[in-house]
């Protein structure tokens, strides 16, 4: 892995001050803990563990931020990925109480850093997810009931496809689901004041630094180019990024790319137009479209993905049509920037935390909910190796499945599918 010393070109990358480099790993280090990966879930880890008291160090192979975390929607989604009744079905009623549970606080541990550490993240309120088929009203109709009755949560309301059009002028929609409990924000900007708040409470932290290999026997050492850390403990935070750095755990995850253009700024009326409260917005299909308006008021519109390797040549030519197809009035306005990255998907959707052995542990697989999931695995993987790990076992009670061939046969079944459910978006009403 050549190490990259700049951010992608996105229009995130362009509304922050490049921060400088931080010097890479050079020789041998001994301390508590060592995190692999400068994204939410490593940051927070990091940050959690100095407020116990560890000694920590980071590696991140990039620059921090590099990866999902300094490139996806910014929404902060209350709850799990998948939905409570499902969850229901699968754990129980108690279990699945629990780990809504834990999705708020997932949301409130964005919202005390933000907080705590003077995060400016462009911190928005309020989510619409939209039906984009007249089925899938009704079942968001559903689901705000019964979030209202068996969770007590009051933040939710349903609106009628007339309440939506009064909020926005969006295309093809049925009904929808207001979340005033969700949040929404600038990720790159939320990831570098996670660094700088890391780097205050004292983290050793080192960009452009891959780990190339690890053992774990007494202490585990992590290798890199040009040195060595040696520590008690260990955290992989390295999501659709991990590569073939730990096989055993490569195969319960997925990396998918996902795509992102960012207009040039809307006129007021037209920003009033597609949004008037200035909220995150989502659509039902499973290849999911969501958007917001950044700051300067242009449209951040995420759709469309992919499973290979490489990227679209033309992103802004990629995203368009779905943007297009959802707000017609934006024939002509340019897009100013267009990019993608990638994240580490289940096969349930529901996060993938656990252990290898009695040093390592990991958390991976938020399947496009890492904002606020992220955030808290982090704070639950410092808990855990704490040795206060009882939230953190919920989530890894959790079963995620490997992907059928883990690592070596995931591509075709995993392309198969998606492709498949692709189609239902395009057929189904
Ligand atoms: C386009 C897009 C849109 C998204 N939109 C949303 C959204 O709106 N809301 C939401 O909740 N989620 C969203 N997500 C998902 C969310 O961004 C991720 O779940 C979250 O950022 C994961 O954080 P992470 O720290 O686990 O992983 P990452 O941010 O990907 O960080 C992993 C880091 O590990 C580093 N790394 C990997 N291997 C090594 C190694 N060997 N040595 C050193 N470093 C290594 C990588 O360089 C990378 O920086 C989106 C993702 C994408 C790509």
């Amino acid at each position: 892995m050549t190490p990259d010393s700049s951010y992608p070109n996105s229009w995130y990358a362009a509304s922050v001050s490049p921060p400088a480099v931080l010097p890479s790993l050079q020789g041998d280090i001994d301390t508590d803990v060592c995190v692999i990966g400068g994204g939410y879930t490593g940051l927070s880890t990091a940050i959690h563990l100095r407020q116990l008291g560890f000694e920590v160090t980071l590696l991140e192979a990039h620059r921090i931020g590099w990866g999902a975390s300094g490139r996806n929607g910014g929404h902060v989604g209350t709850g799990q990925r998948a939905d409570q009744a499902t969850l229901e079905k699968w754990l129980g009623l108690d279990t699945a109480k629990s780990l809504w549970q834990l999705g708020l606080d997932a949301v409130q541990t964005v919202e005390h850093l933000v907080q705590a550490f003077a995060i400016d993240c462009e911190f928005g309120q309020g989510d619409l997810h939209v039906a984009a088929k007249s089925g899938h009203a009704s079942a968001l109709a559903e689901e705000v009931d019964h979030l209202q009755t068996v969770y007590h949560y009051s933040q939710i309301q349903y609106l009628s496809k007339q309440a939506v059009g009064e909020r926005t002028s969006v295309q093809g929609c049925y009904g929808g689901m207001l979340d005033l409990g969700a949040r929404h924000l600038h990720p790159l900007k939320y990831a570098l004041g996670l660094k700088r708040a890391a780097m205050a409470l004292g983290v050793a932290l080192h960009e452009q630094t891959p780990a190339i290999r690890y053992s774990a026997d007494s202490r585990t050492v992590v290798h890199t180019a040009n040195g060595r850390v040696k520590s008690r403990f260990l955290v992989l935070a390295c999501n659709g990024y991990l590569g073939d750095l730990e096989p055993r755990i490569a195969g319960n995850i997925m990396p998918i790319n996902n795509f992102i253009v960012a207009t040039e700024p809307l006129s007021e009326t037209l920003q009033r137009q597609i949004n008037r409260d200035k909220l995150s917005l989502s659509d039902s299909l499973f290849i999911i479209n969501y958007w917001k308006l950044s700051a300067d008021g242009r449209l951040l519109f995420g759709g469309g993905e992919n499973y290979r390797s490489r990227f679209p040549h033309d992103i802004g030519a990629f995203v368009r049509p779905h943007m297009l197809k959802r707000y017609p009035e934006l024939e002509q306005t340019r897009i100013d920037y267009g990019w993608g990255g990638t994240l580490g998907i289940t096969m349930n959707r529901m996060p993938d935390f656990g252990r290898i052995g009695p040093s390592v542990f990991y958390a991976q697989g938020f399947s496009g909910h890492g904002v606020p999931t992220a955030t808290l695995a982090g704070h639950l993987l410092a808990q855990a190796v704490n040795g206060d790990s009882e939230d953190f076992d919920l989530m890894s009670s959790v079963p995620t499945h490997r992907f059928p061939g883990g690592t070596l046969l995931r591509w075709p079944g995993l392309v198969a599918g998606m492709l498949f459910y692709a189609l239902l978006d395009k057929l189904s009403r």
